[in-house]
């Protein structure tokens, strides 16, 4: 074999995933578009947040390196819900999304038995086992799904039926370049980049994140081989000028004095200035111009078929869904120390370009905004997560593993928190040890891996506390 494990994305989760392993002393290749992007924040710079501070600390704890990252590269930090009782106060804080990225990297490349490469993973090398009986019915459906004949997302069974590993076990993977590295086990960790692609109205492309090639390929090879897979979607806000901005018409909204993430940091970490967030609201203006276009939108004009997240509704869903609202809050809030860029919180959209620059014009402090990305939803293919054991392995395939937006997900501290549990068992199966399953009332990791892979997901998965039924003790 030429490595023990490869990883495939250097995102939130295959970045823990690669350290987990290298750090317990396996030979790791990180295979990973662009090298550039590793650790990219592709939405709001922002770690933490309700039960999402808990999975950064828990990653801490087990050796991640999520908490460290954010105590050196934050930029503003807030507890959350600090006027509420202390139950539900979380700690938040803006990265200089930069410096995020560029430590996230180094750290990558300064750990011993870990290799980065770029590359885009297309195949997987498979032996033993033989072809799943359903995957000739399964591409028959997805035939059918793709001419429009049948609902977007497949979904599975509550629990999945799967015969054991019934693929046979994972060898390595092939590139589009047309290498073919092999591995004792493999991780994925596509994030929105497998078959993505970007819609802005009436506009679309092969895309995982605005400019950035989609990952092409690997997605129609796993549902050649019977993976269970589906299309979600998110969307990010468009991206602002700072000086475009007049900030005199909008509430101001300063730092805290910070607090570590890390078990491993004392207080007083910030090195770096704290700069402040901005507070504006959308009007009746807003809302009649959204509400006049809203045939132009792909998600109601029916281009995009995959599930949205309820909970992160775009400000179209917002003002179709809420008619009774009239006001929508949207902070402004600083992407970095050397950017003028500003990202616009609350107004994720994929309306064209001309009427997301009307309707963020109508908005009081935006009047003479100036864009410089527009704001897009992207669909992506994922894997149900049901079709995986509780160590994150899939039941179809030894030695393969899935971690983050892969399994459904949606957020940076719920794909860092697989990608640790994904390494850390595709560890503890190499050295035929048993593997590392939390439970429900020891951490929400615990809750997060059970969730998914019990319950499965036909939408994207984020945590919250209400879905941890011991957080009182977590
Ligand atoms: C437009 C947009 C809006 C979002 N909005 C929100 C939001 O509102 N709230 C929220 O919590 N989260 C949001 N997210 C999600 C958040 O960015 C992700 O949950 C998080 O980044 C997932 O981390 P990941 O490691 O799973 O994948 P990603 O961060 O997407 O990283 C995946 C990496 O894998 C690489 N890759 C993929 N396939 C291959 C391959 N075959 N070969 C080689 N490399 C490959 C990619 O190039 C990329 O670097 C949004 C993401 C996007 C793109």
């Amino acid at each position: 074999m030429d490595y023990d494990s490869i990883v495939i994305g250097g995102g939130h989760a295959g970045i823990e995933a690669s350290l987990a392993l290298a750090r317990l002393g396996f030979s790791t290749l990180l295979i990973t578009q662009n090298p550039d992007k590793i650790g990219a924040l592709s939405c709001n710079p922002a770690i933490g947040g309700l039960s999402k501070g808990n999975l950064v600390r828990e990653i801490d704890a087990l050796g991640g390196e999520m908490a460290r990252l954010i105590d050196s590269t934050m930029i503003q930090y807030r507890i959350l819900n600090r006027s509420r009782g202390p139950a539900v106060q979380a700690p938040r804080a803006q990265a200089d999304k930069f410096a995020y990225q560029n430590m996230a990297r180094s750290c990558l490349e300064n750990q011993k038995n870990l290799s980065i490469f770029m590359d885009t993973v297309t195949d997987l090398i498979i032996e033993g086992g033989a072809i799943s009986p359903n995957a000739e019915a399964f591409t028959q459906s997805m035939l059918h799904e793709t001419a429009g004949c049948s609902p977007s997302l497949q979904t599975a069974p509550r629990s999945s039926a799967t015969p054991t590993h019934s693929l046979g076990r994972v060898a390595g993977v092939v590139t589009r370049r047309g290498h073919r590295i092999t591995a004792r086990t493999v991780i994925l960790a596509s994030g929105t980049f497998m078959e993505g692609k970007i819609f802005i109205g009436e506009y679309d492309a092969p895309e995982g994140r605005l400019g950035e090639e989609a990952a092409l390929g690997l997605g129609a090879n796993l549902r050649r081989l019977g993976f269970l897979s589906g299309r979600l979607k998110t969307g990010t806000p468009a991206r602002i000028a700072g000086n475009s901005i007049d900030y005199s018409q909008m509430e101001k909204q300063d730092g805290e004095e910070p607090q570590p993430f890390s078990f491993g940091h004392t207080a007083g970490i910030q090195t770096r200035p704290s700069l402040p967030c901005w507070i504006t609201y959308t009007n009746d203006r807003t809302h009649e111009i959204i509400r006049a276009n809203i045939h132009r939108s792909p998600l109601f004009g029916g281009k995009i078929k995959g599930a949205g997240a309820r909970y992160c509704p775009s400000i179209e869903d917002k003002v179709v869904r809420f008619p009774e609202r009239n006001r929508h809050h949207i902070f402004i809030e600083p992407e970095g120390l050397f950017t003028n860029e500003m990202y616009m919180n609350g107004a994720s959209s994929s309306l064209p370009e001309d009427v997301q620059r009307d309707f963020i014009h109508s908005i009081p402090g935006m009047e003479n905004a100036v864009i410089v990305r527009p704001a897009y939803a992207v669909e992506y293919d994922y894997l149900n997560p049901i079709d995986l054991y509780p160590s994150l392995e899939s039941k179809r395939l030894s030695g393969f593993f899935a971690a983050g937006q892969t399994n459904g997900s949606s957020g940076y501290e719920e794909a860092a928190a697989q990608g640790l549990m994904a390494g850390i068992n595709a560890a503890m199966k190499m050295l035929k040890a048993p593997p590392l399953v939390l439970g429900r009332a020891d951490a929400y990791i615990g809750v997060l891996v059970d969730d998914l892979t019990t319950l499965g997901t036909t939408e994207p998965y984020r945590m919250f506390t209400s879905r941890a039924e011991h957080r009182l003790m977590l």
